[in-house]
């Protein structure tokens, strides 16, 4: 163990930090990225003088609710991980005070990448975005401005950022965040399936503007994926490629193609051709663009079916979505037109007479914001 001058450990640079540390934790808790007691930072305390491999470490308690902590409530640890300062007992109903269950994550931080802070988010967007793709080891994403806010990455760059998976304990972590860290030489986080994420920087300020950045990435992606974008191409198109990262559109494309071959006989198909998405209020959707839709869209198509540029709309549109074919009534039809996202399908409802012309509207195929507008075609 590093022998600690007491002047040090009673230092002004101590009090500040336990100080940062409660502050930090007041704007990460409104934030939602400490939130239910979860969540935790750390903090070297900077002296010019001592190695940082050597700084004292100041680290926020365990289950206390992080936006009313002071810095009373803070532990220090000498470099190695040891407890040389500790918290006063609370009474009722506070529970006995105990360092972060993330210490012994923290100090593989600390020892691996000269760490000088570490921050652990239980951000919902953090969470979200390992769950999209539950088989996946990695988070990637490219071509976002907010990637330059990550250490050693540009516009143009791949950010990486490897996936661990969640354990009982936090500290079960340990030895995958440690293979990870390994693994990763240019990360500066280390997602958790379906619990979080821990990111470090050089200090404190670099820990939190990459955390800040890191958030603002995976709520993009979570929000690209829901408009059907693939956030780890440069373009950022449609998703269709089996590499990224999957969920509803390749099952609907699949739920299409095996409804095309199974053998039955079709004297109806159905075309997609249009899906609203969520860019706009679902009140101006429902109330403008549906009336608008049902009353032209039967009319649009028979005065224009046959021209070039109604069918490649519809080839696009095909492209993108699904082509349906069956010939045993609705049921069968409903089973077949499998348009699955992240948010529960709703059963869908056809109304034929509302559309005119052989056109169909079937309602709530997708997501709540999303219908999707068929015409029927015999074949
Ligand atoms: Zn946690």
């Amino acid at each position: 163990m590093a022998t600690t001058s007491q002047a040090y450990l009673e230092g002004i640079s101590v009090k500040e930090t336990k100080a940062l540390i409660s502050d930090l934790c007041r704007q990460f808790y409104h934030l939602g990225w400490v939130s239910g007691t979860g969540g935790s930072i750390t903090i070297k305390v900077h002296d010019d003088s001592i190695p940082k491999s050597q700084q004292l470490i100041v680290m926020s308690p365990s289950g206390v609710q992080k936006e009313r902590m002071t810095e009373e409530d803070m532990y220090v640890l000498s470099s190695d991980g040891s407890v040389l300062s500790e918290p006063l007992a609370k009474p009722w109903p506070h529970k006995p005070p105990k360092c972060s269950d993330c210490g012994p994550l923290f100090l593989k931080a600390y020892e691996m990448r000269n760490a000088g802070a570490v921050i652990h988010s239980h951000g919902m967007e953090s969470c979200l975005v390992t769950m999209i793709n539950p088989s996946s080891k990695e988070f990637r994403i490219t071509h976002m401005e907010m990637i330059k806010g990550i250490q050693g990455h540009g516009y143009y760059d791949e950010l990486v950022v490897p996936i661990i998976e969640n354990t009982a304990h936090e500290r079960e972590l340990t030895e995958s965040l440690a293979e990870a860290i390994k693994a990763y030489p240019k990360t500066t986080a280390v997602l958790v399936r379906n619990h979080g994420i821990y990111i470090w920087g050089d200090s404190w300020i670099s820990a939190k503007t990459q955390a800040e950045c890191y958030h603002y990435l995976f709520d993009a992606a979570i929000k690209l994926h829901q408009l059907g974008l693939d956030w780890s191409t440069p373009s950022h198109g449609p998703i269709h490629s089996p590499n990224g990262v999957q969920g509803s559109h390749r099952n609907a494309e699949v739920s299409a193609k095996e409804g095309l071959n199974d053998g039955i006989e079709s004297s109806r198909r159905y075309i997609v051709l249009d899906v609203e998405g969520v860019t706009t209020p679902i009140s101006f959707v429902t109330d403008v663009l549906f009336p608008y839709a049902r009353n032209s869209v039967g009319k649009h198509l028979e005065l224009t079916y046959d021209t070039a540029e109604t069918q490649n709309d519809i080839k696009l549109l095909c492209a993108q979505i699904v082509l349906v074919r069956s010939s045993t009534g609705m049921r069968k039809e409903r089973s077949l037109l499998r348009i699955e996202d992240e948010v529960p399908l709703k059963m869908m409802e056809m109304s034929g007479a509302s559309m005119g012309g052989g056109s169909e509207r079937v309602d709530n195929v997708s997501s709540p914001c999303a219908r999707v507008y068929c015409r029927s075609v015999s074949s």
